[in-house]
């Protein structure tokens, strides 16, 4: 008889871990005991050694969705015990975070609320140990019910059974619920009278007559009406003041969503997985969708419902349903009953509450498949905190704030890094107060205090100066060379790395808007090895919404100073006189290079687009736009490492001139930016060696260039994101890696 002590690090907390430790040390012989701490959880176990053995090669692969990522076991001296036990949650010690994420609905509990027999038919929030709230409820750590939004609720006599059986689904599941004991569900007015009747029915019938609901989710509220009717989704546009960008679906399953889009292998994978994220599909036409569902593009986001309340909805409605985040134009996501009555009476017709706090508010996260693997897009529920594990361990704890757009922020710590949830856009007080509760309930759960604080070189970015006042070691990061940073360490790889960092854009040393970057970096440094020739961006940022201004500093620069502008539909009725003198005298016309211009630019000129109504738009149709198949590149040109597109420019005003087909346009101007690449990346290599390639920056949530540059280099190892966002949403890690390397010389 020998002793082991086991102490186990990873998703393990939450999961139903300690109830398949007490089966499986039952099964062999074992004897003991497990625990939960702030850490993970540790076994104590006593049995001959074969026992022994098999239990730890067992305990290294638990069932989904617990994961294990260390497992650590030493001799232990002591009495064996009687027999194996579950030892309630002990507090202090130092501590890791081992809440899981939010879970979707498992398929036994969904059984269970359609099964009139059973004691939770049709109840909203039924969870076990496989499924539920985690994160979103959580309030502290180590993860049980006192340090959740369930703690107000007391179990009844049946509930409190199951959670104490550890041969029961629900044992220890800290959400654990029923009708007779749990939360609650009301229908209530905008003004905030309950309205009568079942709610879930009573939802699904405003549903179906044309009306708006906000239902309050895991993370937040969603609003959601009839997906497939147009005079619906047009008043909810209307009402939430957003023109043109796309609103999620949700449907009721796999099948709904196969009729809806074309839907790929990986792609159903990613719809139907635990994490649930919204995913990009391309719709089927014609589409029993609503056009204003998706106005401007081909790509349709669907989701599959997530909780309990999703599956009777969706029932009781038997039609795709708009779920987007409830939040007045960009605001964060509702959350709080009040507020939410507040801020959506003049959206909703009605409300779906109830009585279950969300703790923190968490976006629903946001996925496409990009060179045939699922790439996070927006990383928020269903991942968040799932740790992100680190090479290295970082020297102290940091936290570093991300950007400007999409922020989400991350803490390291040891060898984890945890990126916390999507923030959105840092341009309004109220997203920069949820930016902070974030980072204080992050730090609170994690229970780290940074040391070092990382931000973006940006000085008016509201999370460099949130950086700035924290009082501790400041370090700023370049923007792209944070991204390389960031995808270099979801690959776990230490450098020199050629670094590909296209976006839109991102401060620059010198002054420029950088986005068309090309690295070579390690965490510590970087050196820029190419870069974009620059456009002038006549009027700032209006330039970005208004990319006629793109689009005609390009031709400017492309044709000369002097020339007369060639007479382009895009052009026509703008102030391009003016704009013109704008950039010949360099009046706010500031210099960028990013790539995402070039897209907004050339779009603009080929689709005759000269306004968009929100960041990225002109981009996603343009890549959208491309003709299939192989197309020779237009001519480009290197001039002192910079890749000088004006011989594109020349020859895209001539096609358009023509009337060529944008889709030929498109294609052609992919194959250019693929090529261009792939000459700079060899040219690297030719002084640098044959090192690693990552693809990173919001211009790779674009599967032609991704695919395009990682088809072209087949000699080189080329790394794409997966779980880390290419774009701002992913910054943040590579920011922490960066300043803990610089910290430590
Ligand atoms: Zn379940
Ligand atoms: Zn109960
Ligand atoms: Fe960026």
């Amino acid at each position: 008889m020998s002793g082991l002590k086991i102490e186990i690090r990873g998703t393990v907390q939450g999961v139903g871990f300690r109830p398949w430790v007490y089966r499986v040390a039952h099964e062999l012989g074992v004897t003991g005991r497990v625990h939960n701490h702030a850490r993970g959880v540790t076994v104590e176990a006593f049995a001959a050694d074969a026992a022994l053995a098999a239990l730890v090669a067992t305990l290294r692969a638990p069932p989904l969705p617990a994961r294990v990522r260390e497992l650590v076991a030493e001799p232990l001296a002591g009495e064996p015990a009687e027999d194996f036990s579950i030892v309630h949650s002990a507090e202090g010690g130092p501590r890791a975070l081992s809440i899981p994420p939010d879970l979707a609905t498992c398929a036994d509990c969904e059984r269970e609320i359609r099964d009139p027999a059973n004691r939770r038919f049709g109840y909203a929030f039924t969870n076990c140990t496989a499924c539920g709230p985690r994160f979103t409820i959580a309030t502290g750590v180590p993860y049980d019910r006192p340090a959740t939004t369930m703690a107000p609720f007391a179990m009844c006599p049946l509930c409190r059974r199951e959670y104490e059986d550890p041969r029961d689904r629900r044992f220890h599941a800290q959400p654990n619920a029923c009708p007779v004991c749990g939360p609650k569900l009301a229908l209530v007015a905008p003004d905030g009278t309950a309205l009568a009747g079942e709610p879930i029915a009573g939802a699904a019938l405003r549903l179906a007559r044309g009306e708006i609901v906000a239902i309050k989710g895991l993370g937040g509220f969603h609003l959601a009406c009839d997906a497939t009717d147009e005079d619906t989704v047009a008043r909810l546009r209307a009402r939430k003041h957003r023109d043109e960008k796309p609103f999620a679906v949700m449907v009721a399953d796999l099948a709904t969503a196969h009729a809806l889009a074309t839907i790929s292998e990986p792609e159903a994978a990613l719809l139907a997985s635990p994490e649930r994220p919204i995913v990009l599909v391309a719709r089927r036409e014609p589409s029993p969708l609503a056009r204003g569902v998706a106005p401007d593009t081909d790509l349709v986001g669907l989701m599959l419902p997530y909780t309990p309340l999703h599956h009777l909805l969706l029932a009781a409605c038997d039609r795709p349903l708009v779920m987007t985040s409830a939040n007045p134009s960009d605001e964060p996501i509702c959350a709080d009953n009040g507020e939410a009555l507040a801020r959506l009476a003049a959206i909703a017709d009605a409300f779906v509450v109830h009585d279950r706090a969300i703790a923190t508010r968490c976006d629903d996260s946001v996925a496409r498949v990009i060179a045939g693997r699922p790439t996070l897009l927006r990383r928020s529920r269903g991942y968040v905190p799932r740790a992100i594990a680190l090479a290295h361990a970082v020297g102290t704890p940091v936290l570093a704030v991300g950007a400007q757009l999409k922020n989400t922020f991350c803490i390291a710590t040891g060898d984890c890094a945890y990126l916390g949830p999507h923030v959105g856009d840092l341009e309004n007080l109220a997203a920069l107060e949820f930016f902070e509760a974030a980072v204080a309930r992050m730090e609170n759960i994690l229970s780290v205090r940074p040391e070092l604080v990382a931000h973006d070189l940006h000085p008016a970015y509201p999370s460099t100066r949130y950086a700035l006042g924290r009082g501790i070691r400041a370090i700023g990061v370049q923007h792209h060379h944070a991204h390389v940073a960031s995808a270099m360490a979801e690959h776990g790889l230490t450098g020199p790395v050629i670094g590909v960092a296209y976006d839109g854009t991102g401060w620059g040393p010198d002054g420029t808007a950088w986005g068309g970057e090309i690295l070579v970096a390690d965490f510590a440094r970087y050196e820029r090895f190419a870069t974009f020739r620059p456009i002038a961006l006549a009027g700032g940022d209006a330039a970005i919404r208004q990319p006629w201004r793109i689009a005609l500093a390009l031709v400017d620069d492309a044709f000369g100073a002097t020339a007369s502008l060639p007479h382009l539909p895009v052009f026509d009725g703008r102030p391009t006189g003016v704009a013109r003198a704008m950039i010949h005298r360099a009046i706010h016309a500031p210099l960028a290079r990013g790539v995402g211009r070039y897209f907004d630019g050339v779009a603009a000129i080929a689709l005759a687009r000269g306004t968009t109504t929100y960041e990225g738009q002109l981009a996603v149709a343009w890549n959208l736009a491309a003709a299939p198949g192989d197309h020779a590149p237009y001519p480009s040109a290197i001039e002192r490492g910079e890749i000088d597109l004006r011989p594109l420019v020349r020859a895209v005003v001539a096609d358009v001139l023509a009337g060529v087909a944008p889709a030929a346009i498109s294609a052609r101007f992919h194959a250019t930016l693929v090529a261009a690449t792939i000459e700079r990346v060899r040219a690297a290599v030719a002084a640098r060696g044959p090192l690693p390639v990552v693809l990173t920056g919001g211009a790779f949530a674009n599967p032609l260039l991704a695919e395009g540059i990682a088809r072209g280099l087949p000699e080189l190892r080329v790394y794409t994101h997966g779980e880390v966002p290419p774009g701002d949403g992913g910054i943040a890690l590579g920011q922490a890696l960066v300043a803990d390397a610089v910290a430590r010389g």
